[in-house]
């Protein structure tokens, strides 16, 4: 009966906070029953628990007051209980308590194997725009005050968009802050490394007590582990630990946990129950923000460097691709520029970078931008060439034209006939059109960079 009740609860709580939230904190209760005015749950941490009770007790107790007339508190229970230490003998976990003991064991902290911090990586050379300024503030969230606000942060994006640098610029901060924070920082790849070490040379037990012995763990690139079980549940059991104590942990990878093939079911909906950000594909604005801070940067160091005006622009408009391209072929520019004595203008971005660019329009042809273009407006690949000019058509057909002006090499008369036999000014009325609207309305801008990023993914 009171199961019964439960589950109206939940129905109830769905609606009123939304099923993402449910989701990851109402979902994973398990409801035991009533006993002595308690509503029981078992959870898996402590945290979750004191979560669930600060910002969704008050309205469960209501919730089971109007549904059944009882004034109930709640109370958690912690159902997976702290890994058993994996020593060669567990009761030596007794006779030497030396181990364990607090005071000891702060005398006796076990060294940090972390990784250095990569000076550039931190929060002020993060430039932020659309696409990354969720990621950039949950964690800068997490790196400001002794809060815990969500474990543990999942940031996740393809690559090249940031992730390292924001893992480090997090660590540096907590760092900068307190020297004294134990902070931990690696890769996945890393974790298994010293995980096989520790086994191998039967030091587990130390494994185990220095992982477990940190104030914040970073991992970075966490899919590196999926389908590999005994790293896995190593990697969750210290993952439980920490998060138990209250510890930050923030993780990385390169896609959302559900998405992560080979990772056991129960590692997948623990990573969810803290807060999962994705940082998008940079836009044309972001990437023209981190060139021209690039740029500076650059010069900072090549006092003389020069570069002309529009070649940013460029390179922002043509290598849409990561932020590590796009910062690598400016850093190529800059050395060309030196060593030849030449200054940064187009003709240098074509010697220098001919591979890059024409790795970024590689096997873009007229015919898939037509294609593309209707299938994302829904329109017929007959109405972008053919003469019809409402606007539900004519749109389209001008963005089209307008990308195939900016993804590929073919002239304006190539263009044109490729549109249904089209002049060349017809082309450069177009592409003048919505470079217009996309300066004038965000909207546009965003659509038409969503439609260049499927064309180029
Ligand atoms: P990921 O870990 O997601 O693959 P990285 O953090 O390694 O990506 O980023 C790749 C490179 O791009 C790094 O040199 C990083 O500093 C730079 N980068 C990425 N995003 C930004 C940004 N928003 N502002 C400045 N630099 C960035
Ligand atoms: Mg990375």
């Amino acid at each position: 009966m009171n199961t019964q009740i439960w589950s109206e609860i939940k129905q109830d709580l769905r609606d009123r906070i939304g099923a993402e939230s449910f989701q990851n904190w109402i979902e994973p209760l398990e409801f035991t029953g009533v006993e002595e005015q308690q509503a029981k749950f078992r959870v898996p941490t402590r945290f979750f628990g004191s979560w669930v009770e600060k910002n969704y007790g008050k309205e469960i107790c209501r919730l089971f007051w109007d549904k059944s007339g009882m004034a109930l508190q709640l109370d958690f229970d912690i159902c997976e209980s702290r890994p058993i230490q994996n020593t060669p003998n567990s009761s030596s976990q007794l006779q030497s308590p030396k181990i364990i003991t607090a005071n000891s064991y702060s005398a006796d902290r076990p060294d940090l194997p972390s990784n250095p911090l990569d000076p550039r990586y931190k929060f002020e050379n993060f430039v932020t725009g659309k696409s990354n300024e969720l990621a950039y503030s949950a964690a800068f969230r997490v790196a400001s005050g002794d809060q815990v606000p969500f474990n543990p942060l999942f940031l996740y994006s393809g690559v090249g968009l940031g992730k390292t640098h924001l893992m480090h610029a997090i660590a540096w901060a907590i760092q900068e802050q307190d020297p004294n924070k134990r902070v931990l920082l690696l890769s996945a790849e890393q974790f298994m490394y010293r995980f096989v070490e520790a086994l191998r040379s039967k030091s587990m037990y130390g494994f185990k007590e220095m992982f477990r012995s940190v104030d914040v763990l970073l991992v970075d690139d966490v899919q590196f582990i999926a389908g590999k079980d005994s790293t896995q549940d190593e990697f969750f059991y210290t993952f439980n630990a920490l998060v138990e104590q209250n510890k930050q942990v923030i993780i990385s990878a390169d896609r959302a946990p559900g998405d992560i093939e080979g990772m056991e079911e129960r590692i997948r909906s623990r990573l969810q129950w803290g807060l999962m950000v994705d940082i998008h594909p940079t836009d044309y604005e972001l990437r023209l923000g981190i060139l021209k801070s690039k740029a500076e940067y650059q010069r900072s160091i090549l006092p003389n460097l020069y570069i002309e005006e529009g070649v940013l622009e460029f390179l922002a408009q043509r290598i849409s691709s990561n932020v590590r391209v796009l910062e690598g072929a400016l850093t190529r520019l800059a050395a060309h520029a030196e060593i030849q004595k030449r200054p940064i203008d187009l003709d240098l971005v074509h010697d220098a970078l001919a591979d890059v660019l024409r790795a970024s329009r590689q096997k873009l042809t007229l015919d898939i931008i037509i294609k593309q273009t209707a299938e994302f407006y829904n329109i017929r690949m007959s109405d972008i060439t053919g003469k019809r000019r409402m606007r539900s058509v004519a749109y389209p057909r001008q963005v089209s034209i307008y990308l195939a002006k900016q993804l590929t090499t073919r002239s304006l008369p190539d263009i044109g006939r490729a549109f249904g036999g089209r002049d060349h000014s017809t082309v450069i009325h177009a592409v003048k059109k919505i470079d217009n609207l996309m300066r004038q309305d965000s909207q546009v801008a965003e659509e038409v960079e969503a439609l260049r990023r499927r064309l180029e993914a």
